[in-house]
């Protein structure tokens, strides 16, 4: 048969944390965070079961919950979603990402995608016969040419993809940025996807821009977010979707063909969960705490460093190390350092110009403290 989707089953980051098993290294590669979820949280869930919500959830998600996230959306954003209409609980951001991809992109439609990205837009998008549009963000900073985004709108583009703040890079799009967007697609029919799944782990005071806070972006966005980055249990894969009720009626219907609904105890527990704000409130600090730590311990190596801005990764420029290219140093360095980390190089579209490794920062200290010896000795 021919494969739908050539290449290798492996994606980097079972690669690398393969790897990271094999040799028995300190795992920065992979980024899930090296915390416990809350056992309050836990304790909901387990209540939620024994009070008998082990059957199906409906479509969309338990309506408390529901009710709970665009609430807190409008505290945050000023955006009123409908509580019955609007959003969808999804198995992760990853399946609201692919039931947004599929719903609206139809054979020979393009779809703009910055690089680096994550990995799953573009292979979606393929499968359902579209056709990407990469434009390389610039420089070490990773900035967005708005004139270029311009110039690569075509009356083929169905659907722009954004990620702030962004995985890989840590970056995010600031106001003017989402304003320059805004400005670029209304009046157009072109779709907006938003991910915005590392929307509470961010740095420095920055307010995270949400294409939900923007009217003329909003009614064209389908905003994703996931629980399992703010509330450490990626394990659980629980997400959902925020959009205007035209487009959700679509996603429905493929949510409704994918997996019909997702966990129903979890949601329960969430439900009662987000009442307190400050179970995501307390993020930026708590995160930024951990880069600050982590930053600190390396101060002395050789690597250059730009503080990430949100996200919990943190990309480390080697070039006055090695010239090697990222993806045998990052070999190198679980072989023989122990410590596994992402090559960048693998989501970029030009792969060589930039030597840099990215580290998830999600962890312990002390993993902080011994990844920090490795460096040292790197560098
Ligand atoms: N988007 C980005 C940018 C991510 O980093 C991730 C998680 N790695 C996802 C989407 C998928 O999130 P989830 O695990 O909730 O499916
Ligand atoms: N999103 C995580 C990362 O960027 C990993 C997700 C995955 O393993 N597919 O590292």
């Amino acid at each position: 048969h021919v494969s739908k989707l050539p290449g290798s089953p492996e994606n980097i980051f079972s690669k690398m944390s393969g790897m990271a098993n094999r040799y028995n290294t300190i795992n920065m590669s992979q980024g899930f965070p090296g915390f416990q979820t809350d056992d309050y949280l836990k304790e909901l869930v387990y209540k939620a079961m024994k009070d008998g919500y082990n059957q199906y959830a409906p479509l969309a998600g338990v309506p408390e919950l529901r009710e709970e996230i665009v609430k807190k959306i409008e505290a945050l954003h000023g955006k009123k979603y409908h509580p019955d209409s609007e959003i969808t609980l999804t198995a992760g951001a990853s399946q609201a990402i692919y039931c947004a991809i599929s719903a609206f992109v139809h054979p020979g439609d393009e779809v703009i995608i910055f690089k680096p990205a994550y990995d799953i837009y573009e292979p979606i998008v393929k499968t359902n016969g579209g056709i990407p549009v990469h434009i390389q963000l610039k420089g070490k900073e990773y900035t967005v040419d708005w004139n270029e985004v311009k110039a690569k709108i075509s009356d083929k583009t169905r659907m722009i993809v954004i990620n702030t703040p962004h995985n890989p890079s840590g970056t995010i799009l600031s106001k003017a940025d989402m304003l320059q967007l805004e400005n670029l697609l209304k009046n157009t029919n072109i779709i907006l996807l938003s991910d915005e799944v590392y929307e509470h782990i961010i740095f420095d005071g920055e307010k995270h821009q949400s294409a939900s806070s923007f009217p003329e972006l909003s009614e064209r966005a389908i905003v994703c977010a996931s629980f399992g980055k703010t509330f450490h249990n990626t394990g659980w894969k629980m997400g959902y979707c925020v959009a205007p009720d035209v487009l959700m009626k679509e996603i429905w219907k493929f949510q409704e063909i994918i997996v019909f609904c997702v966990n129903h105890p979890i949601q329960r527990a969430f439900a009662e969960y987000l009442k307190d704000s400050e179970t995501y409130l307390s993020l930026p600090k708590f995160y930024q705490e951990k880069r600050d730590y982590f930053l600190e311990q390396i101060k002395d190596t050789k690597f250059k460093i730009i503080p990430s801005a949100g996200t919990y990764f943190q990309l480390l420029d080697y070039s006055e190390i090695t010239s090697e290219s990222d993806i045998l140093f990052a070999e190198k360095l679980v072989k023989e350092y122990q410590l596994a980390s992402i090559p960048v190089s693998v989501f970029n579209i030009n792969n060589q110009d930039l030597k840099q490794l990215r580290f998830c920062f999600a962890k312990e200290n002390e993993t902080l403290d011994k990844a920090a010896e490795i460096l040292l000795k790197i560098g």
